[in-house]
């Protein structure tokens, strides 16, 4: 078992069912980062006795400070300060930020030889091949996002045989067969509330857009080292078969279970070794029957931008991203309808020239492009 960790994104939903997993098997979270949480942040540096917490946002830096004078935790601040944390000596460094400010920590963690728990998909899709080579070169990431867990654990017994495709399983999320129409009619609050998942506002409204899918149709193609046209998106509205993996003998081999991201996590921190169960598993009799089916992409724009984009290369693949991420504040802030997401992510790859190469500069500026973009079609 491992000793220690150190977590980013710990006020999160996939940073406190991290800290869930690492209270059941007595695993130390060596350092915490948050970001405008400070609060639940405090709770937790009291509760867990890390040695370091660091707030993401400088301003909150003192507020931060004063709430743990009495404690000898150590309080910093900034994105420096989180990369920091992210290069310290640890068994894992977990990355569960939100967004591409992920990218930064990932890269650090990476080229100081880390073991990295991603959740932070954002970082890969963006970071294409700037955070795979590291990965080759230096560290190596252990996935967290469930159906990318579920796909390194369907490669384990693969003995090396090339796989024919990787089936990349979706929910559908709670819009699942709405036409266009309907989706121009959507809240808010409608795309926070997700059949099966429990998770961040961020990735909430990506499920529900399909954006999720796309991105983790690029994570998968950087992650398992295959081209966008093996992975196939399947809908399967059960999310009991988290993703599989199709050899070239015809042979399907998934990776079923209750749909709880401790269980992700619990793998991604104790592989290869597997421990008791974090969460309540399920009988096969419970579920029934398994239904699989194409996912609409001509109503779901995300998803097909997503695909066109990993045929492109990892500058496009930060443009989608940051197009993304900017298109969903907007909605979030009630600016733009819900619809317009999947047409400003869209817009953007059709529209935006957001330059070529793998450098941390090309990927920064083509997020930046991507952004502006956004914001001035919506404004
Ligand atoms: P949340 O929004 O719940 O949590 C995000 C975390 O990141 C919080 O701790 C937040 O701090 C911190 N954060 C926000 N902005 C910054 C910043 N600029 N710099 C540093 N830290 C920051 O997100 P989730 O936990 O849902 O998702 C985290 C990542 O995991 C995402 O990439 C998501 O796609 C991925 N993921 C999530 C799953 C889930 O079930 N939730 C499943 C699979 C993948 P604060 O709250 O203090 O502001």
């Amino acid at each position: 078992m491992i000793k220690d960790i150190v977590l980013l994104g710990s006020t999160g939903s996939i940073g406190t069912q991290t800290l869930d997993v690492c209270e059941k098997h007595g695993i130390r979270p060596l350092a915490l980062s948050a970001c405008k949480n400070i609060s639940l942040l405090e709770l937790q540096a009291r509760k867990y006795r890390p040695d370091t917490v660091c707030t993401a946002d400088e301003t909150l830096y003192s507020a931060l400070k004063l709430s743990l004078a009495d404690t000898d935790v150590r309080v910093t601040a900034g994105r420096e300060a989180v990369c920091e944390l992210a290069g310290r000596e640890c068994d894992r460094v977990v990355n569960a930020v939100v967004g591409f400010a992920g990218l930064y920590p990932t890269v650090t963690a990476l080229k100081a030889g880390r073991v990295l728990a991603l959740a932070n998909k954002e970082s890969l899709v963006a970071g294409g091949e700037l955070v795979t080579g590291l990965a080759r070169e230096k560290g190596r990431i252990i996935p967290i996002d469930s159906e990318h867990s579920a796909i390194f654990q369907c490669l384990q017994g693969s003995a090396g045989n090339k796989i024919k495709k990787i089936i990349l399983t979706a929910s559908g999320g709670p819009f699942y067969g709405y036409t266009a129409e309907q989706l121009s009619r959507v809240t808010v609050e409608d795309a926070l509330r997700h059949p099966t998942w429990s998770m961040g506002r961020k990735i909430t409204v990506d499920s529900a857009t399909l954006m999720n899918k796309g991105l983790e149709l690029i994570e998968a193609v950087r992650l398992f080292d295959v081209s966008a046209d093996r992975v196939e998106v399947t809908v399967h509205r059960q999310s009991v078969l988290h993703s599989a993996v199709e050899y070239e003998d015809g042979s399907i081999i998934g990776q079923l279970g209750p749909a709880d991201m401790r269980i992700p996590i619990q793998y991604a921190l104790t592989y290869p070794e597997r421990y008791a169960a974090p969460a309540k598993s399920f009988s096969l009799f419970d579920v029934g029957a398994l239904t699989f089916e194409r996912p609409d992409e001509k109503t779901f724009l995300c998803l097909a931008a997503a695909k066109r984009a990993v045929k492109t290369g990892t500058t496009a693949c930060a443009a989608v991203n940051g197009a993304n991420e900017a298109a969903v504040k907007l909605f979030l802030d009630g600016k733009i309808t819900f619809d317009r997401i999947g047409e400003l992510v869209a817009g953007t790859l059709d529209n935006a020239d957001c330059g070529k190469g793998t450098s941390l500069s090309d990927i920064e500026a083509a997020d930046r492009t991507a952004r502006e973009y956004v914001n001035a079609k919506a404004g």
